[in-house]
């Protein structure tokens, strides 16, 4: 390895841009227990339901890294120095490096009606364990009533995360879906829609298109629908309304789309530095049939090899490869032991579903001994 050479990855629970090296910082982790690697948010919703324990999806750092030469460091990253290629972190000095690998991935897109902040996001380890906490409450207080839960957004989040609660929650909860959009599951084929809309309604689960919320209140929603507005009861309200990518830290921000992200060339360097590789939801990653590859695990997985292979080729001057994004389908889960798996001209759902998807982010968990663990603890039911 070239005696300068550090990768640094900046991930606090680092996503599926595992990279051959890494620094992954992480605040404190309010979810009580030993710094945590995040790999898989599809899985997180398997949380709820305690279908999937903690360790299966989220194993800890020094796990991953014990046989590796990987230093690991937990902090924030608060400004990156391109120039000077320098970086600041929160609780530690700078750090300096020869190449760089900025991964930071995206934010549930800010609330903007008032009295979102009541509102309680779902996109990271934490939300989930405080959505859960907040469940468990609920389900102590509401001995008598049901419990209400609105989801705001009816996109795979929403859809998938509001299937889970009503599993979760049985005959206690009353759930409804609210979307200013005119159909659930906007951006995905027919077939899952109407998969999605058949799981919903036998969950009895309210679902409300052209509903848009104006306000969130101590115990309920305000919505226009029709041309109306509308009120409902709401014990638990989840914003579940799409992601924007992380900013870049500090100020000497590089050339960003409209949609704020990174732009970078096809071997995912920044255009104006080399020695800088941007992947995942935070870059616009070109690639052949569209103009950037979509802000999913899948891209952000596919472009993880590109960028190892180009951190070592431009390490050791050999030539440098493009990312190249291939669809593979979409697979959502639509409650306990049942999903939908669509691609290759396949169309999965149910318990097959739910067997398929459960198999295919085996295969992503990190690490073969990760995954060995993980089965056996499946098979032996623990
Ligand atoms: C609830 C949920 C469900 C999803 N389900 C699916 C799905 O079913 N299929 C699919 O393809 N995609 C899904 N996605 C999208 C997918 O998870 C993302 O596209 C993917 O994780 C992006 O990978 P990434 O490595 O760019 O970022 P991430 O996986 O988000 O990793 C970025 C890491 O950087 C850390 N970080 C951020 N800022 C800093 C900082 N300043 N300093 C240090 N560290 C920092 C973050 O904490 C995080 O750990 C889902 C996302 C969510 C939120």
């Amino acid at each position: 390895m070239h005696p300068r050479w550090r990768l640094w990855r900046f991930v606090l629970r680092p996503g599926p841009t595992t990279l051959p090296a890494a620094l992954s910082p992480s605040p404190a982790n309010n979810t009580g227990r030993t710094a945590r690697s995040l790999h898989l948010h599809p899985l997180l919703y398997e949380r709820l339901t305690e279908e999937l324990k903690l360790w299966h999806i989220a194993p800890t750092y020094r796990e991953l890294l014990a046989s590796t030469a990987i230093q690991h460091c937990q902090d924030w990253v608060t400004a990156i120095d391109l120039k000077q290629q320098r970086i600041t972190l929160r609780q530690k000095n700078e750090i300096t490096y020869d190449y760089l690998v900025v991964a930071l991935g995206s934010q549930i897109r800010p609330p903007t009606v008032p009295g979102s902040q009541l509102a309680m996001p779902f996109a990271t380890l934490e939300d989930a364990w405080i959505l859960s906490q907040r469940l468990a409450e609920l389900e102590d207080q509401c001995t008598h009533g049901p419990i209400d839960v609105v989801v705001a957004g009816a996109g795979p989040s929403g859809v998938e995360l509001a299937c889970k609660l009503a599993d979760r929650l049985g005959h206690r909860g009353r759930i409804a879906i609210l979307d200013r959009r005119s159909i659930i599951l906007r951006s995905l084929p027919v077939p899952i829609q109407r998969a999605a809309a058949r799981a919903l309604a036998k969950r009895q689960i309210d679902v409300y298109t052209h509903a848009s919320i104006q306000a969130v209140q101590a115990g309920r929603v305000i919505y226009h629908h029709h041309g109306q507005t509308h009120q409902r009861q709401a014990d638990l309200v989840i914003w579940t309304v799409g992601t924007v990518p992380h900013a870049w830290p500090g100020s000497e921000e590089p050339k960003t789309t409209p949609l704020a992200q990174c732009i970078v060339r096809p071997t995912l360097q920044l255009v104006d530095y080399d020695n800088v590789l941007v992947l995942g939801d935070m870059a616009a990653m070109p690639t052949h049939h569209q103009e950037r590859a979509p802000m999913t695990a899948q891209s952000a997985f596919q472009a993880a090899p590109i960028a190892a292979h180009n951190l070592w080729a431009l390490a050791t001057h050999r030539p440098l490869r493009p990312f190249c994004y291939h669809h593979l389908g979409h697979m959502l889960t639509l409650g306990q032991d049942e999903a939908i798996v669509f691609g290759f001209g396949l169309c999965l759902t149910g318990q097959l579903g739910a067997a398929a998807r459960r198999w295919a982010y085996w295969l992503r968990l990190p690490t073969w001994r990760h995954r060995w663990r993980v089965l056996r603890s499946w098979l032996a039911g623990r």
